[in-house]
C-alpha cells in the first residue's frame, strides 16, 4: 500500500548515508520514526530488530505474517516480536511491499546459489557479524542473528506458492518509514550481493532518517 509520510528531513534529528556493505546499528526509542530511504533505486535493506531492554526478545517474520494474514510488509503492518509484542508499525511506505521471505545473503547460500568461488564475496550475514562484535555493549551475540526483513527486496509469490527472487519495484527516492512501540535495536546490513536481482547488480547506499 502506497503512503506517502508528512515527516520533513529538515526537522529530522538524525540523518546518515549507508554505504552498500556497510551495517548500521542504532537504538531507536518508543515513538521514534525511522525512515530508510532508497537513494538510487532497487537496494535491499537487510534488517533485524532487537528489544533493547533485552534482546533475546527480537522481530518475527511468522507472528508478524500470521497476525496481518499477508505476506508482504507495507504501510500498516505492525512488525511483532517472538513474543507477539508491537515493536513497530510501518506508518509510510512509498515502495508498495517489502519481503520477510527471502532472508539474507551470506557467504555459504552464495556458494550454494552461485558457485564455489563466491564464498570470498561479501555477504549480508558477515556486516551483521562485524555490526555485533564492535558493538558488544548492545548484548547481541552472532546466536541472535536469525531472520530478517529485506526492505525494499522484491520476492513475489506466484499463484501456485513460489518463491521467486525478481527485479525491484523499488525506485530511486523510495522510502519506507516505521513508528518504534517499544525501544528497539536496528540493525541494517546495505546489501552487497552482486548475484541476483535484489540490488539491480548494483549495490548502491540508502540514507536512514529518525524523527523524534
Ligand atoms: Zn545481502
Amino acid at each position: 500500500m502506497i503512503k506517502e509520510s508528512n515527516l520533513n528531513p529538515e526537522q529530522a534529528s538524525y540523518r546518515e548515508e549507508v554505504l552498500a556493505g556497510d551495517y548500521w546499528m542504532h537504538e531507536l526509542k518508543a515513538g521514534q520514526t525511522l525512515r530508510i530511504v532508497d537513494l538510487y533505486g532497487n537496494q535491499a535493506a537487510d534488517t533485524l530488530f532487537y528489544s533493547l531492554a533485552d534482546p533475546s526478545e527480537r522481530y518475527s517474520a511468522i507472528d508478524t505474517l500470521r497476525e496481518q494474514g499477508n505476506v508482504y510488509l507495507t504501510a500498516g503492518t505492525t512488525l511483532l516480536s517472538n513474543l507477539g509484542r508491537p515493536m513497530l508499525e510501518i506508518t509510510a511506505d512509498t515502495c508498495g511491499r517489502h519481503d520477510t521471505l527471502g532472508g539474507a545473503c551470506a557467504t555459504e547460500s552464495n556458494t550454494v546459489r552461485y558457485s564455489l568461488e563466491k564464498k570470498t564475496m561479501h555477504a549480508c550475514r558477515d556486516s551483521w557479524m562485524l555490526a555485533v562484535a564492535e558493538n558488544e555493549h548492545f548484548g547481541v551475540s552472532k546466536r541472535d542473528i536469525t531472520h530478517n526483513i529485506n526492505f525494499f527486496m522484491n520476492v513475489p509469490v506466484t499463484e501456485d506458492g513460489h518463491l521467486t527472487f525478481a527485479d525491484g519495484i523499488s525506485e530511486a527516492g523510495k522510502y519506507v518509514e516505521m513508528t518504534a512501540k517499544m525501544d528497539v535495536i536496528v540493525l541494517i546490513s546495505n546489501c552487497p550481493q552482486l548475484n541476483n536481482p535484489c540490488n539491480a547488480y548494483n549495490p548502491t547506499p540508502v540514507e536512514v532518517v529518525i524523527w523524534g
